[in-house]
């Protein structure tokens, strides 16, 4: 039987993982992608911001260390730091270039456009070539949104890639956006020194989150001199010869060195000729069913493009599951399983149901928390601040979620993405045996009380 043939457009998490999985299945794979192999993700997303904030979290572990002599004296060099991020980022697209090739991935460069709903010009060094295809992945991913007064000045204010290569380390700082990049950010640059203001939209900052842990958060970055304002939006921005003069709704002006607006993204839809392949937009993104299938069948939509979740390991799963879908071979996307980390100090990550989710549904719940004080090994670590809360049905004690704000909350979580999975009660995950002294004990204490 000839294999199938299989066009990947985008070669970030959601284009990486469905040119595996079709390699693997015996497909004859091309992946487009116009600039870097890794997207978003592993050039300007998730890597090179992780680096960087790996950088801080080491720098505020050694500042809160009681026990070290010295540490004053004790700086965190930039430009290391920077050096460390592009050798990081190198090696690892170098490793997934690698990768595809052995998988025989054909890579091809250049901008992708359809013709139809069965081929494909692609536009790039080497001139134009056409590509037909019996199904079709795209992973276009996202670009940033920028809301007035900002839309006019997207080349003079830093969004999440230009702050990455910042040349050095401001002394004032605005952050338009209290989402996870905005507060990454923050929280990097409140530890390097910088005088951060962050401004949100909304009356709390990680809007969607529970409203405990984002209280939590914002008393923590409080504490530690960053400025939080929210239900403001920033009315004006002015250029001054020393950085920036903002006006916000409630009134208040604002002076920075640098302003970051980090607001949101924005499938990425343009120049991709969808409307010649038959492909519907639903506000704003390709509107898919639970199979990754666009209106046209034989074309996928995985990622950001398709507005479900803006999150890596979402656009993973779900280039997974449309290529296995194609196969016949199962192993579909359940959004319900996606974590969702945030890298701060302290670390935020939730799974499942959030409190007022649950409560939207109508059901019947049981709140179980354990608070990190209370912990041995985070006692001996120094890092005692937050909580693990565990959300589960009260009548059959089924399992529903859980959210962390602490010490390695963004590994801890995936013991409750693993319990979910498995359709665990609360009564299953207090019998499993956690060592001792370990921060996950800390589950078993909770589901004691
Ligand atoms: P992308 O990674 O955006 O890849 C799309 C690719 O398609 C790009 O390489 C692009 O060049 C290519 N392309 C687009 N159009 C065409 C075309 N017409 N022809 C050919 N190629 C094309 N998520 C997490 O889960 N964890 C994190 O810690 C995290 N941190 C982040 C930090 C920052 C600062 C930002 C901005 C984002 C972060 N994200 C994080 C989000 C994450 O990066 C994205 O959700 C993820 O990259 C989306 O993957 P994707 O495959 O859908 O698209």
């Amino acid at each position: 039987m000839p294999s199938k043939s299989i066009v990947v457009i985008g070669g970030g998490p959601g284009g990486e993982a469905a040119a595996k999985r079709a390699a693997a299945l015996g497909a004859e794979v091309v992946l487009v992608e116009r600039a870097n192999l890794g997207g978003l993700c592993l050039n300007w997303g998730c890597i090179p911001s992780k680096v960087l904030l790996e950088g801080g979290r080491l720098f505020h572990r050694l500042r809160a260390s009681s026990s070290l002599d010295g540490v004053s004296s004790v700086s965190l060099s930039w430009e290391k730091l920077q050096e460390k991020k592009r050798s990081i980022v190198g090696n690892l697209r170098s490793s997934l270039e690698q990768r595809l090739a052995q998988l025989k991935v054909r890579v091809v460069r250049g901008d992708a456009r359809f013709q139809n709903e069965r081929s494909l010009v692609v536009t790039g060094p080497e001139g134009s070539r056409e590509l037909s295809f019996d199904a079709a992945v795209i992973a276009t991913g996202s670009r940033p949104f920028f809301p007035p007064p900002f839309d006019r000045l997207t080349d003079q204010i830093l969004d999440s890639d230009r702050v990455l290569s910042l040349p050095r380390v401001p002394q004032s700082l605005v952050v338009v956006g209290g989402g996870a990049v905005g507060l990454e950010f923050a929280c990097l640059f409140q530890e390097l020194g910088t005088r951060v203001t962050v401004v949100e939209k909304m009356a709390q900052i990680l809007p969607g989150e529970e409203a405990s842990v984002a209280r939590l958060l914002r008393q923590s970055f409080e504490k530690r001199g960053m400025a939080v304002l929210t239900e403001r939006t920033v009315a004006t921005a002015e250029k001054a010869p020393d950085g920036w003069r903002l006006t916000l709704s409630g009134g208040e002006t604002l002076s920075a060195e640098q302003v970051l607006v980090c607001v949101g993204r924005r499938p990425g839809l343009e120049g991709l000729g969808l409307e010649a392949a038959g492909v519907a937009v639903e506000g704003g993104r390709i509107a898919v069913n639970e199979f990754l299938q666009t209106s046209q069948p034989r074309l996928y939509a995985v990622g950001d493009v398709n507005g479900l979740s803006l999150l890596a390991h979402a656009a993973g799963a779900q280039g997974a599951a449309a290529v296995g879908h194609v196969f016949g071979e199962g192993g579909s996307y359940d959004p319900a399983l996606v974590p969702r980390c945030l890298y701060t100090w302290p670390e935020v990550a939730s799974v499942g149901e959030w409190s007022h989710s649950a409560q939207a549904k109508g059901l019947d719940l049981k709140a179980q928390r354990f608070f990190f004080q209370g912990s041995a090994k985070a006692l001996a670590d120094e890092d005692t601040e937050g909580l693990i809360q565990i959300l589960s049905e009260k009548k059959t004690g089924r399992l529903l979620g859980a959210q962390i704000i602490g010490p390695h909350a963004t590994e801890l979580i995936h013991i409750f993405s693993v319990a979910l999975k498995a359709s665990m009660t609360v009564k299953d995950l207090h019998g499993v045996i956690f060592a001792h002294p370990t921060l996950a004990e800390g589950v078993r204490e909770a589901l004691a009380r």
